[in-house]
């Protein structure tokens, strides 16, 4: 399947937007191009959603959550940026194991699993691509998730896979 990254951004802000309006947190989507990804609508937007989720969850009311789309180096970027609670740098090379999380005592009261960065992780990976994460503690945090591009020539996601991983040789022959 073809998807349009704008309509993962739109659908992921879409359905988390009860949940920001309640926390009256300003919830903002920016999307500018006409991109696509090779891979599953619903995954997709799974993993944008815990994200901003996410975002929602560590953060004071009345804060702001941007969701944003861009292109970096020929792959797609989603970032999810919050006003948050933030990260130490210990922890953000932990947050991606399954049932870490951050603070038990105080986080217990605010449920989650401490499962949900795996998923997005284990999603992002299954299409090719990696998240990134940037934070500092009581300033807020950044997770961006970057995937390879699927391009408007790509016959099927196996061959550009292929020819990404180099085993399709290039027969133009300049190197
Ligand atoms: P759930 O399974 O419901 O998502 P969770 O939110 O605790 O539970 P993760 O989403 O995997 O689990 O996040 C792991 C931990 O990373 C969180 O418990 C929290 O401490 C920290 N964390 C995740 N996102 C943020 C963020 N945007 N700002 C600050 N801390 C975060
Ligand atoms: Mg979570």
């Amino acid at each position: 399947e073809r998807v349009p990254v704008a309509r993962v951004v739109e659908e992921a802000v879409d359905r988390a937007r009860t949940v920001a309006d309640g926390k009256h947190i300003e919830l903002s989507a920016l999307h500018g191009g006409d991109w696509y990804i090779e891979g599953s609508f619903e995954l997709l937007v799974n993993a944008v959603r815990n994200l901003v989720d996410n975002a929602i969850h560590y953060s004071n009311e009345g804060t702001r959550v941007g969701v944003g789309a861009k292109l970096e180096d020929e792959r797609v970027a989603i970032a999810v940026t919050d006003q948050g609670i933030g990260l130490s740098t210990e922890d953000t090379e932990r947050v991606f194991e399954r049932f870490y999380r951050v603070d038990p005592a105080r986080s217990r009261m605010t449920g989650g699993t401490g499962l949900g960065l795996s998923i997005v992780k284990h999603i992002v990976a299954t299409h090719g691509g990696e998240v990134r994460v940037w934070s500092r503690l009581g300033q807020g945090s950044t997770f961006t998730i970057l995937l390879p591009q699927a391009h408007a020539d790509d016959i099927t996601p196996g061959l550009a896979e292929a020819a990404r991983q180099g085993i399709l040789i290039d027969s133009t022959g300049d190197d």
